[in-house]
């Protein structure tokens, strides 16, 4: 099962990967994020339910969009958005 799990979830890593790269998510200014119990709500970047995780992360915008995501997307986005923001202007 162990090998089923690191399968699934590298799957959902590429998934995650992918719509990252392809710039498929909204830009928002964070306002709130809190760990929040799984449910059957699909994740927003790889699109699996949440309930395959054992947590799942809710952020809230400031425009009050609420997007949901597996602990380890919601790690993806987080570092993917830093590594974004760190590019520095052409000088
Ligand atoms: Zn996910």
């Amino acid at each position: 099962m162990a090998d089923d799990d690191w399968r699934a979830r590298a799957s959902r890593m590429g998934r995650t990967t992918a719509r990252l790269r392809e710039g498929h998510m909204p830009d928002v200014q964070i306002w709130s994020i809190r760990v929040v119990r799984p449910t059957r709500d699909p994740c927003i970047t790889c699109s699996d339910p949440l309930d395959t995780s054992t947590e799942a992360v809710e952020v809230f915008s400031v425009d009050g969009v609420r997007l949901l995501f597996h602990a380890d997307c919601h790690d993806m986005w987080v570092a993917f958005r830093e590594r974004a923001n760190r590019h520095d202007p052409p000088a």
